[in-house]
């Protein structure tokens, strides 16, 4: 008898092959499983594939902000992410240096990566996706009507076909290395991100505030998420890690810098890191392939939105996935079509997140800029809400 490929769902490697997928979701993280969960609500098979095994820790400041929630209440899944035991978080604390700006933040939700991806993606086997974790999955050519797709295991190696493929992969590349159809262009002083989840008492760095510190070689956001557990998120020069030695000494760095308390067992974290972050791939479209997601790009993360830019292109990008999965040949203006709302949707969004990246790299423009809006709290304000905002999203046919 031919073996399970996974244990969460008694499906063989003939069983993946002999269907014919609609859909073909290349990752599982916030962006993929919500895509897959959507895909199936529409009537598709679709088929979720992560290389990690699941529940999975992933780096992230674990902060849900109005824009995120907003797409989970579209997607009526409000009661899931408020069951999971995350913290409402009511205000941001900013410590540069002796300066201190607090700024009221209502209507978030802190929750680990760990819990939250898995509860998307069990929500989304409900719905009748299957998933296959531990599997690594390489885009291949176009054949026919179908996009191939290679899965990968200990050396073994099956091909799927879809009639779409979304890519959701985060940061990381999953085309052939000499495919041409993507350029990705990483900018070249971005930082990397570290991250560790702590079980810390709960004396410093209390629940409903996000903690954010910023020093000379970065800046770490630290927030209580469910069970108390400290989530610590960091963006770092690539430098400045080198030359501190690791990520917890890199922290703990930043965080003297910045006048905050050091949690006791931050040196014996088990830390995780990225890659570069700051980062674009394009197009975000072609020959049956849609990005979403950082996998379309993604840019430092002070203003903490990326869950929300990987939530909002899963929920816009299904009008483009029905009519790829629709029409028996593939029409480049499908593409096209996803290609322009993407840059509606994000890319003024990014660039805005990049501009705030910029200055935080200076010194004197970040403590003169601490200061003006300590003086006239409206001006912190004013941002919190304009990141906040949802954007007018185009009405589909
Ligand atoms: C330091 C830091 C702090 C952040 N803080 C926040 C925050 O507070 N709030 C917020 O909203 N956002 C934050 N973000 C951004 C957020 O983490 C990302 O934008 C978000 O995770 C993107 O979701 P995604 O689904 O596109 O990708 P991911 O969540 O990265 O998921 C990608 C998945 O694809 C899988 N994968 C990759 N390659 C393959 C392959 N070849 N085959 C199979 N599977 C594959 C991976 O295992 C992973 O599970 C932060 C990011 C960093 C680095």
């Amino acid at each position: 008898m031919e073996k399970a490929l996974t244990p969460l769902e008694p499906f063989t490697a003939s069983d993946i092959q002999q269907k014919l997928w609609d859909v073909l979701v290349i990752g599982a993280g916030v962006a993929g499983s919500v895509a897959a969960l959507q895909a199936a609500r529409l009537g598709m098979q679709v088929l979720l594939i992560d290389k990690r095994r699941f529940p999975r820790r992933k780096v992230c400041g674990a902060c849900l902000n109005n824009l995120a929630l907003d797409v989970f209440r579209q997607l009526g899944l409000t009661k899931l992410v408020q069951g999971l035991g995350g913290t409402d978080i009511n205000d941001f604390s900013f410590h540069v240096g002796r300066q201190v700006l607090h700024v009221p933040l209502p209507g978030g939700i802190a929750v680990s990566r760990e819990t939250l991806d898995d509860a998307l993606v069990k929500e989304a086997i409900s719905a009748g996706v299957w998933f296959l974790p531990e599997k690594l999955a390489k885009l291949g050519p176009l054949v026919g009507d179908c996009r191939e797709v290679t899965i990968q295991q200990e050396g073994t190696e099956i091909s799927v076909r879809g009639r779409c493929v979304i890519v959701a992969s985060g940061l990381e590349s999953v085309g052939p290395a000499e495919s041409n159809e993507w350029k990705t262009e990483v900018v070249a002083s971005s930082r990397v991100g570290v991250g560790c989840l702590l079980n810390e008492p709960e004396d410093q760095f209390a629940t409903g505030t996000i903690w954010m510190g910023a020093g000379a070689g970065g800046y770490a956001g630290l927030v209580r998420v469910e069970e108390g557990r400290l989530n610590i998120a960091a963006a770092l020069d690539r430098d400045f890690l080198r030359q501190q030695g690791s990520p917890a000494t890199a922290i703990r760095a930043i965080l003297e810098q910045s006048k905050m308390p050091v949690p006791a067992s931050l040196m014996a974290a088990e830390w995780q890191g990225t890659l570069q972050l700051t980062r674009t791939t394009r197009p975000v479209a072609s020959d049956r392939v849609f990005l979403i997601g950082d996998a379309a790009g993604y840019v430092e993360p002070f203003t903490g939105e990326g869950m929300a830019w990987g939530l909002l292109t899963a929920q816009q990008v299904m009008p483009w996935i029905q009519q790829a999965v629709a029409r028996a040949d593939w029409s480049p203006q499908v593409g096209k079509g996803w290609e322009q709302e993407y840059q509606t949707l994000i890319a003024h969004r990014q660039n805005l997140c990049q501009r705030f990246a910029w200055f935080l790299r200076s010194p004197t423009l970040l403590s003169m800029s601490l200061f003006v809006a300590t003086v006239w709290p409206g001006f912190a304000k004013l941002l919190v809400n304009r990141l906040n905002a949802a954007p007018n999203l185009t009405p589909h046919e």
